[in-house]
C-alpha cells in the first residue's frame, strides 16, 4: 500500500491536514449496513494514493493482434482503430472465448474489456452470421451505446448488424431494427424485457450472453430483471461476465449463470488503477465548499473533468452554479432524457463543456478519452463506487487525477 497519510491540496501542494479518519482503513467493499446510511463512512485515507504510471507498457502486453488468428478483415479494423498490442485482459480472455468457454473476468477500469469480449463475438458471428446472436446487457444506456459503437468500428465492412435497445427512446424505432437479422444486440434490461414481452425480441435465440459491469447487473437494482432475461434466453452456448470489481456476496449467483467457466482475474484488479493520482481536499467547517470547487476547476490543467455528485438534484445545482461561475458544465443523471444525456456526453467529448457533472448510476463504464480529472464532491458510499468513478480517468495507460472532497 502506498497511501499517503496526509491530505494534500491538489494545487499549491500545501497540506490541509486536520481530517479525522472515521474508522480503520478497509479495502474492498463496505458491508450492507453502511450502504443504507446517508453519509459515507469510508475512511478518507483510502482516497489518497500516488500514481505509479505504468504507461502503455503496463496497459498493453507484447502480443500483437497479428499473433492471434483472427479474420483478416477484423484484424485490419482492429489495427485501424490504433490497437496494436493486446491489453492484459484481452490477452487472457480472447483465446478461451474463441474456444467457446464461459468466463468471469475482472480487470481494472480502462483496461480494454469491451474489445476483450467483442472480438471473440465478432469471430463467432463471422463463422455463422445467420445463426449467431450475442446479447450484451449493460446497466446504463450510455454504456450500451458505447459498446455498440465499438462493435460498429470493429465490424466496418463486415456485413454484421447490431442494434441498441434502451429506455428513454421511442420503442417503435426498435421494431424496425428487429426486422433484420442482428448478430449483436446491446441493451438495458427493462427495454429488452419489454421487447421480449411484445414478442418482438426472441431471447431464446441468443447464443452468447454478456453481462458487462456484471456486479452492478447482479445487485438489487437489476438482478430480478437479469434473472428474467436469463430464464427467457434459456440454453445458450456462452455466458460472459465482465467488470472491474467483484461483489463476494454474488458468488452463488455468478456460479449459477456460468457453466465450467474460466475465471480471469487480472492482477490488482478490484483495486484502483495505478495510473491515477489520488488526493483528498479537506473542507474546513464553515468553508465555502462550492467556492473551493470553482477555484480549483478554473485551473487550466483541469482540461476535462467529471464531477460526481451523490444526488440528481445536487448534480443539477452544481452544473448550474458552475456555468454561472463561468465554467462550462453539463450534467447527466437518470432524470434527464436520453437525448439530453447523449448530447451532453457528445459536448463533453468535443470539449464544448469542460465539466460533466454525473451521478454514479449514469457514469458506469463510460469511456471518454483524456478525462484529466475526476472530482468527488462528496465521499462515495462504497469503495466499489469509488473505483468505478475514478476509473473514468487514467484510461488506456494514461495518467489521470482523482480528487475527493472530505468535509
Ligand atoms: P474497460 O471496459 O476495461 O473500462 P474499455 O473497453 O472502455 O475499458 O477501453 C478503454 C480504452 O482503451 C478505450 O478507449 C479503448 O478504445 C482503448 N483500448 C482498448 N483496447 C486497446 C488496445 N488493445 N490498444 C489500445 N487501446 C485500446
Ligand atoms: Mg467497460
Amino acid at each position: 500500500m502506498n497511501q499517503q497519510r496526509k491530505n494534500t491540496r491538489p494545487h499549491g501542494g500545501k497540506p490541509s491536514g486536520g481530517t479525522k479518519p472515521s474508522g480503520p482503513a478497509k479495502g474492498g467493499t463496505v458491508d450492507r449496513r453502511q450502504k443504507k446510511k446517508k453519509a459515507s463512512t469510508l475512511d478518507p485515507k483510502l482516497f489518497v494514493k500516488k500514481a505509479k504510471p505504468t504507461g502503455q507498457a503496463g496497459f498493453r502486453t507484447e502480443k500483437s493482434f497479428q499473433d492471434i488468428s483472427l479474420d483478416s478483415r477484423l484484424l485490419s479494423n482492429i489495427l485501424h482503430k490504433g490497437y496494436q498490442t493486446l491489453t492484459t485482459i484481452q490477452d487472457q480472455s480472447i483465446l478461451p472465448l474463441l474456444d467457446g468457454r464461459d468466463m468471469m473476468a475482472i480487470s481494472k477500469t480502462g483496461s480494454g474489456k469491451t474489445a476483450a469480449f467483442l472480438i471473440p463475438i465478432i469471430e463467432h458471428a463471422l463463422k455463422d452470421p445467420r445463426n449467431y446472436t450475442a446479447l450484451v446487457v449493460t446497466p446504463t444506456r450510455e454504456l450500451a451505446l458505447q459498446i455498440e459503437n465499438e462493435f460498429k468500428s470493429l465490424t466496418a465492412g463486415l456485413h454484421l448488424y447490431s442494434a441498441t435497445f434502451i429506455g428513454g427512446t421511442n420503442i417503435n424505432s426498435d421494431y424496425k431494427q428487429l426486422e433484420r437479422k442482428l448478430q449483436v444486440i446491446v441493451g438495458t434490461p427493462g427495454r429488452l424485457l419489454d421487447l421480449s414481452d411484445r414478442k418482438l425480441l426472441k431471447l431464446n435465440q441468443v447464443n452468447t450472453l454478456v453481462l458487462d459491469e456484471f456486479d452492478r447487473m447482479l445487485d438489487m437494482g437489476f438482478v430480478n430483471d437479469v434473472k428474467k432475461l436469463v430464464n427467457l434466453i434459456g440454453r445458450r452456448d456462452q455466458t460472459l461476465l465482465f467488470s472491474a470489481t467483484l461483489e463476494p456476496a454474488q458468488k452463488q449467483l455468478i456460479a449459477s449463470l456460468l457453466h465450467n467457466p474460466i475465471e480471469v482475474i487480472v492482477e490488482n484488479a478490484g483495486g484502483t488503477n495505478e495510473n491515477i493520482e489520488q488526493q483528498t481536499v479537506h473542507v474546513p467547517e464553515g468553508a465555502d465548499k462550492f467556492g473551493m470547487l470553482a477555484a480549483m476547476i478554473k485551473s487550466p490543467d483541469m482540461e476535462k473533468v467529471i464531477l460526481f455528485a451523490e444526488t440528481k438534484r445536487l448534480a443539477d445545482r452544481l452544473a448550474k452554479k458552475l456555468n454561472q461561475a463561468g465554467v462550462t458544465a453539463g450534467q447527466i443523471h437518470g432524470d434527464k432524457s436520453q437525448n439530453f444525456r447523449v448530447k451532453m456526453i457528445e459536448e463533453f467529448k468535443k470539449g464544448n463543456i469542460r465539466v460533466l457533472v454525473a451521478t454514479d448510476v449514469a457514469a458506469r463504464g463510460i469511456d471518454v478519452a483524456d478525462v484529466s480529472h475526476v472530482i468527488n464532491y462528496q465521499l462515495p458510499m462504497t469503495m466499489d463506487a469509488y473505483i468505478h468513478r475514478i476509473g473514468r480517468t487514467g484510461r488506456a495507460g494514461k495518467v489521470g487525477h482523482a480528487i475527493t472532497f472530505v468535509d
